[in-house]
């Protein structure tokens, strides 16, 4: 998952740690729930600016834990010859960015449950020094108790088994190990991820009325987010297995669009994109590729400029279009296409554009797929 609106902190072990801005208010809201309500039910008596600096030293603590968390897994992947691009803080906790999909069950076992133990571990030390410290000074004592019951709850929590929560990946890498399909195992996490899911909404919903309304939000909030990410995992999953073994070239569009650059703006609207709406267009001048021009790029020019504007003008050049050849990877063009989100690639083969790969045109193969399994594919009986 890539997060967009988040700055770097700064690398640890090779790992970049970025923060997403949805952070920053969780800190706050943590910060404010500590010093307003959870410490003064819990130690009376200090001042108003002792339940603050207390609250803002927890809610920072906090945040080193989930830190340490999200890095145990980066650092066993690591170990395991994986490499780890960055860590990513966000409001329900962190995700690390580990590159390819585990190799096999053992790898993807350790890598996951990693994390809550270490959330139980640092759990258990904070309790132990709690019971050290808890005739001391107040402040010193609550600090080690909010973070004794935060890491519990934090390893506890992580431990549910439902996808993606690190309890869903133990649970498929159990599975996997059992039936040796990934698929399988994958489809298996993410429906306990989408019933843990709805199960979380339906309890917030009863919590919201019974009296606790923010426990019920929250729930709601926490269910919602975790339904619809196990739902895209299954989908996603669905999606790899018809893609994988066809090429950019068997979903490509060979019937796409051409405009010449001399074109005005207003004339492309006008006898193109009002008469048969597409995304892009293809510039292309007799033979020579020159560009390509979306309805994006059309809408940033300002209407009292339209007549006088070139496509040539407004269009993404040919040497700054991104392009893969017809005999890539269907895999390949679809992780293009997420990771530079962008809506088309132009499939060029020795030098000439010779048709677009768009999300609705590999959605379209795997509809057919559906219908036409290749052979090995289906699990009916074979032709003869
Ligand atoms: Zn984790």
């Amino acid at each position: 998952m890539t997060l967009s609106g988040t700055f770097a902190l700064g690398r640890l072990f090779g790992v970049v740690v970025r923060i997403h801005f949805s952070w920053l208010f969780i800190f706050a809201l943590i910060a404010w729930s500590l010093a307003s309500s959870w410490l003064p039910s819990q130690y009376v008596g200090w001042s108003r600016g002792q339940y603050w600096a207390v609250g803002v030293i927890g809610s920072a603590l906090l945040f080193v834990c989930v830190l340490i968390h999200e890095l145990s897994h980066s650092l066993e992947a690591i170990r395991r010859g994986r490499k780890v691009r960055s860590i990513t803080l966000f409001f329900l906790g962190g995700v690390s960015e580990i590159e390819d999909e585990s190799k096999s069950a053992g790898e993807e076992f350790w890598v996951s449950i990693v994390g809550p133990l270490t959330s139980l571990a640092l759990g258990a030390l904070f309790g132990l020094m709690y019971l050290n410290f808890r005739s001391g000074p107040g402040q010193i004592a609550a600090l080690l108790q909010y973070l004794m019951v935060v890491n519990l709850a934090i390893g506890v929590f992580n431990l549910l088994p439902a996808f993606p929560l690190d309890g869903g990946r133990v649970l498929r890498a159990l599975v996997w190990r059992a039936t040796d399909s990934q698929e399988r195992a994958t489809r298996v996490a993410s429906l306990t991820g989408s019933v843990l899911g709805f199960g979380l909404i339906g309890l917030g919903i009863y919590f919201v009325f019974t009296n606790n309304l923010v426990t019920g939000i929250w729930m709601v909030f926490i269910g919602w987010f975790i339904q619809s990410a196990a739902s895209s995992v299954r989908r996603d999953s669905a999606e790899r297995v018809v893609v994988s073994g066809r090429t950019v070239g068997e979903a490509m569009d060979e019937s796409f669009p051409q405009v010449p650059p001399g074109m005005t703006i207003q004339t492309l609207i006008d006898e193109h994109i009002s008469r048969g709406f597409e995304r892009a267009y293809l510039v292309v001048l007799g033979d020579t590729f020159q560009g390509l021009i979306t309805a994006t790029d059309v809408r940033k020019i300002p209407m009292e400029r339209r007549d006088s504007t070139w496509v040539s003008a407004v269009m993404t050049k040919s040497e700054n279009v991104i392009t893969l050849p017809p005999e890539a990877p269907l895999e390949e063009g679809l992780r293009v296409l997420a990771q530079r989100n962008i809506h088309q690639l132009v499939i060029m083969d020795s030098g000439a554009p010779v048709g677009l790969l768009t999300r609705a045109g590999v959605l379209r193969v795997m509809e057919v797929a559906e219908l036409l399994p290749r052979e090995g594919e289906s699990e009916g009986p074979g032709r003869s």
